[in-house]
């Protein structure tokens, strides 16, 4: 999508490690227009597919998440990475690596907001080697909804998270793919979603 791989180009930062900062328009501070525009491209993209909820996990995947679910005029549920006092119901959970923070935690959803009649359209910020995507399948799976898709702000497509959910059989769609992160600069796969 020209308008996000535009912004990046403007506003993005390559940290070491692979990792690109984004917070000018989407981790920390955030875009309501291009955020809008980017979840409106994702709703289009699955409109076909009778998504029931959109899922994410928080905090970054809520923006994306919450425009991409209004546009599909649908619900929007973000997993919980700690455990809340107000969370007495029974819970959906599983475990996720965090590639940025590099630590593992619980996720969770309350079992109530999904069930196998739930055909579900996640949602995230990035892709990098897929455990966040994983961790939301997982609870997915345990409440027998269906997983019908993918919505990636940007996918690192130098790292192994398209590979692992594709082979699940899960579609993935990227807005930005990045090829690579060398020397400070931003390489993007040629391709709009
Ligand atoms: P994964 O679970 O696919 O390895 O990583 C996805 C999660 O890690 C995303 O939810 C995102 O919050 C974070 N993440 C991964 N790579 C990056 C990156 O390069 N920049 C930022 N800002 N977050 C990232």
């Amino acid at each position: 999508m020209r308008e996000l791989t535009d912004r990046i180009k403007e506003n993005g930062r390559v940290l070491g490690e692979g990792v690109l900062k984004v917070d000018e328009f989407v981790t920390h501070q955030v875009d309501p227009e291009l955020m809008d525009a980017m979840g409106k491209r994702l709703a289009e993209v699955f409109e076909e597919k009778n998504i029931t909820k959109v899922v994410t996990i928080e905090a970054s995947g809520i923006a994306p998440a919450v425009y991409a679910a209004q546009a599909l005029k649908v619900p929007m549920i973000f997993a919980r990475k700690s455990k809340s006092l107000t969370m007495d119901e029974e819970l959906l959970t599983a475990s996720v690596y965090s590639f940025t923070k590099q630590v593992t935690s619980t996720i969770s959803i309350s079992r109530k907001f999904l069930s196998a009649e739930d055909n579900v359209l996640l949602v995230d910020d990035f892709l990098a080697n897929g455990q966040a995507a994983k961790g939301l399948i997982e609870l997915c799976q345990q409440a027998g909804a269906t997983v019908a898709g993918i919505g990636i702000l940007i996918e690192k497509s130098f790292q192994d998270g398209r590979q692992l959910i594709e082979d699940m059989g899960i579609p993935v769609v990227s807005l930005a793919r990045i090829a690579s992160l060398h020397d400070g600069k931003v390489t993007f796969i040629e391709e709009d979603a």
